[in-house]
């Protein structure tokens, strides 16, 4: 089965705002095994949106409408294809029922245009929009599925996940269960993880193996289709052994796992405690890690000393080290671990300096960074980074090689 999306609004064309339910349904139907073949972006328009979907359907077995469900008078998706469909809308009671329920609740009026909301396309199956009043539609015509979500991403993207996947999930794998693991690296890159997986990449046919990379991460994303969820967790075990066995020590975690949370969970589980000092990050590295509930016990606090003199004032850095080597230079990231760690009283001080462009500082050019780590009493752990981003780029890329670096 192939898929198209279509976007209907005119505020996706004028650039208002961003498509990204496109790339949420794509992403979901990836999970399912289905192509997406074409996205396509349409305004506002019966005539135009016609024409998009004569097109889509000369090239796709399932069309997603995604926006126009809406009670104004630009929403006409359902209108347009019952129109283009030779098929009429019709009041769904389910639906109606939740929409009186609304705004009996909000005491409000409810008025006709609101009570469009309830009409469907006849014979489809209704999905239920539990974070909003226009539900969604799934037809199947001539040999097709024409799908209706609702433009609101915090609408459209549960009633896909609950609604709509379980739906097409039992139409295209009859039967047939898909499940995905993915696997994260940090320290490798897309290409040098190819090569050493080539094999099983070119070879593959269940499970699947799709390679991602962004920001400064990889992930191999491995799907099984099986007729039991323990016969797809067998087919992806052996498939991930392999890999592991190959590139293991590049691999940080699985599935929803980010550099920052595995740290968190290091930290946590071994009762240690952290403060860090932060000069080109100023605050990042401590905010990514207070994204993680529970690290209150772990994080205990920290310093922005973006200055020399703030380096010199509140952590009691020598003047002479900062003259003598600089302020992006391993001893000031060594002296600013070092320091944080003993203001804290905490098992492993960071920390970070460096120029994080476009200008470079102190003599080193924009991208050059320090890293410290002090955990207790061993020696300090360095690392150098030459990075070649913009600004904010380099600065998260510092806070996830730190966040490496703690786990490795
Ligand atoms: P409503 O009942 O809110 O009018 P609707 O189904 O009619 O919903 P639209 O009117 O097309 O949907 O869009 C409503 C809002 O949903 C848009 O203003 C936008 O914020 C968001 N939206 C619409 N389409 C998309 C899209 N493709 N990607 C991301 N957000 C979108
Ligand atoms: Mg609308």
């Amino acid at each position: 089965m192939n898929a198209e999306i279509i976007a209907v609004g005119s505020e996706l064309l004028l650039g208002q705002i961003t498509n990204t339910n496109a790339r949420f349904i794509s992403g979901q139907l990836s999970e399912l095994g289905i192509n997406v073949y074409y996205h396509t972006v349409v305004g506002d328009n019966v005539d135009r949106l016609i024409k998009a979907i004569e097109v889509a359907e000369t090239r796709a077995d399932l069309i997603i409408f995604s926006g126009g469900l809406g009670p104004t008078k630009d929403d006409l998706t359902k209108e347009t294809i019952a129109q283009h469909l030779g098929t009429v809308l019709e009041i769904d009671n389910f639906a109606m029922q939740s929409i009186e329920e609304f705004f009996m609740l909000q005491n409000r009026i409810m008025t006709d245009n609101n009570r469009k909301q309830a009409l469907v396309l006849k014979d489809c199956e209704v999905l239920i929009n539990r974070h909003g009043m226009a539900p969604g539609m799934l037809l199947e015509k001539n040999n097709r599925i024409y799908m209706l979500l609702p433009g609101p991403p915090k609408e459209l993207e549960p009633m896909f996940q609950f609604e709509a996947k379980p739906k097409l999930a039992a139409r295209v794998n009859d039967g047939a269960q898909i499940m995905s693991h993915v696997l994260r690296f940090y320290g490798i890159g897309e290409a040098e993880l190819e090569v050493k997986v080539q094999d099983l990449l070119d070879n593959q046919t269940n499970p699947t193996i799709a390679p991602l990379a962004s920001d400064g991460e990889v992930t191999l994303r491995i799907t099984a289709k099986a007729y039991s969820l323990d016969q797809a967790e067998q087919l992806i075990a052996g498939t991930k052994d392999e890999i592991i066995r190959r590139v293991g020590q590049f691999m940080y975690g699985v599935n929803d796992d980010s550099l920052s949370s595995k740290t968190a969970e290091i930290l946590i589980e071994n009762d240690l405690t952290i403060a860090a000092a932060e000069s080109l990050t100023a605050g990042l590295f401590q905010s990514e890690l207070a994204e993680n509930p529970g690290i209150s016990q772990s994080l205990i606090g920290g310093v922005v000393t973006y200055t020399e003199q703030a380096k010199r004032e509140q952590l009691g850095i020598p003047a002479d080290l900062l003259e003598n080597y600089g302020v992006v230079s391993s001893q000031c990231a060594v002296a600013m671990a070092s320091k944080v760690k003993e203001k804290f009283g905490t098992d492993i001080g960071i920390g970070l300096t460096g120029a994080a462009g476009p200008e470079g500082h102190d003599n080193q050019p924009a991208g050059t960074v320090w890293i410290a780590v002090v955990i207790g009493d061993n020696e300090p752990r360095t690392y150098q980074l030459h990075l070649t981003g913009q600004r904010n780029t380099n600065r998260l890329r510092a806070v996830k090689r730190t966040f490496a670096f703690i786990i490795q």
